[in-house]
């Protein structure tokens, strides 16, 4: 006889695992799917986790958003240290972030997201004393010695980076501890009898379930004919390129960031990681010389110093956008027991293990310190 699941999840990026990691240390017997698609965001993407210095242009002028992000950052510590990792600096590091305006060009969109950090530290109740400060253009070369001479630059301290890859595997060597099943093939098709999921189809085998959990991110929109719903959700490339200096001290360095949403990330194997391209191209996961162009060029425009760097790779993901930008997370209208925890968009290593937590609390009813309900599908629908 077949097993009942009591939860299976499709997809297993940073929300597909952290869902399941979260459920099954309930106890919860569940089975995770994951084609691992090439163009997987949680492989590629950056890991910076700042909302305070997160662009309105990608969605954080919503305050659902914004309030939401920064629960998730206030969570990475906890969830670190139930993983045992929170020692671990090659997975999370909290050392803060440098918006700069690199040319009188960039000066007056710098002085418009000065004042949005210092906006958002006031909507929080939170004291901007020891948190952010203006830095010279010598101080700031000082905490990042690539960087060229800044015509503007502001510290944030409440903002960290995260290794996408590495927290995915720490959840799921956590959550196989707890009996998680992981099977590496897709789900090609939902099993509903009367509004009310069984179960799914894959690999052309049937696998029953209490309840069914889509975290498919760019690929989730496969499942909007079955379910005659709009799951309105767009591939968005990004190019970034991991470089080798050897020049350059990468340990304990914040993030830098560019008025224009570029970045230059360090982390401790002498590594920097500059970013990244946003491409409206579909499913494709090629690169491109045009994109690693583009990156290298502001790279080199604000961290001349890393011109000596040697090419490490380049990754290519495809970030789950939603059409107004904000995650799709819980029920489903008209079909019971099928749950989203998709459009994770473009701040999605930030807010992917809050994201498990607080779906698979709606999963197991219960009471959750976070409302969500913002983030429906029902607005589409
Ligand atoms: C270049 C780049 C830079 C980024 N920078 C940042 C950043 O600095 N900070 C930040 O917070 N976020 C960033 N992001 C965004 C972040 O990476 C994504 O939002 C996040 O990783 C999405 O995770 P996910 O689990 O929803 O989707 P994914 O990681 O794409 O995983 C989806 C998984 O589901 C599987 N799947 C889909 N359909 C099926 C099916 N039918 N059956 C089985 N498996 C299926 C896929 O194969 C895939 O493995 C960046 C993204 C990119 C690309």
């Amino acid at each position: 006889m077949n097993t009942v699941y009591d939860v299976i999840i499709i997809g297993g990026g940073i929300a597909g695992a952290s869902l399941a990691y979260h459920l099954v240390c309930q106890g919860v017997k569940t089975l995770l799917f994951d084609r691992r698609d090439e163009g997987l965001a949680t492989h590629a993407g950056a890991g910076i986790v700042s909302p305070f210095t997160a662009s309105n242009a990608i969605g954080f002028g919503n305050d659902s958003l914004f309030n939401f992000a920064v629960e998730a950052l206030e969570y990475y510590p906890i969830l670190m240290k139930q993983l045992d990792k929170q020692s671990d600096s090659s997975i999370f590091a909290n050392n803060g972030l440098i918006v700069v305006a690199a040319e009188s060009d960039d000066f007056q969109k710098f002085e418009e997201l000065k004042s949005c950090i210092y906006q958002r530290y006031l909507a929080r109740s939170l004291s901007t004393t020891n948190e952010v400060r203006s830095l010279s253009s010598d101080e700031a070369q000082q905490m990042f010695p690539a960087l060229a001479k800044t015509k503007g630059a502001i510290y944030v301290s409440r903002a960290a980076q995260v290794d996408g890859s590495l927290i995915t595997q720490a959840l799921y060597t956590a959550a196989e501890q707890h009996n998680l099943t992981v099977k590496p093939v897709g789900v090609e098709q939902l099993i509903i009898q009367n509004h009310v999921v069984k179960g799914v189809v894959a690999n052309g085998d049937t696998f029953l379930a209490q309840n069914v959990a889509i975290a498919g991110g760019a690929w989730s929109i496969e499942f909007e004919k079955q379910l005659g719903l709009k799951i309105p959700i767009t591939p968005l490339r990004g190019q970034i390129i991991h470089l080798n200096v050897t020049n350059i001290d990468t340990t304990n360095k914040p993030i830098i960031s560019t008025v224009g949403d570029r970045y230059m990330m360090s982390w401790p194997d002498n590594r920097v990681v500059v970013g990244a391209s946003r491409e409206s191209v579909g499913f494709d996961v090629h690169t491109t010389v045009e994109g690693v162009h583009e990156v290298l060029g502001e790279a080199l425009r604000v961290t001349p110093k890393l011109k000596d760097a040697s090419l490490r790779e380049i990754r290519v993901g495809l970030r789950p956008i939603s059409q107004d930008q904000l995650p799709i997370l819980g029920t489903v209208p008209n079909i019971d027991n099928l749950y989203l925890a998709t459009g994770l968009g473009n701040a999605g290593l930030s807010a992917g293990p809050y994201i498990g937590k607080v779906v698979a609390e709606t999963i197991l009813n219960k009471h959750s310190q976070t409302d969500i309900t913002a983030f429906n599908v029902q607005r589409f629908n």
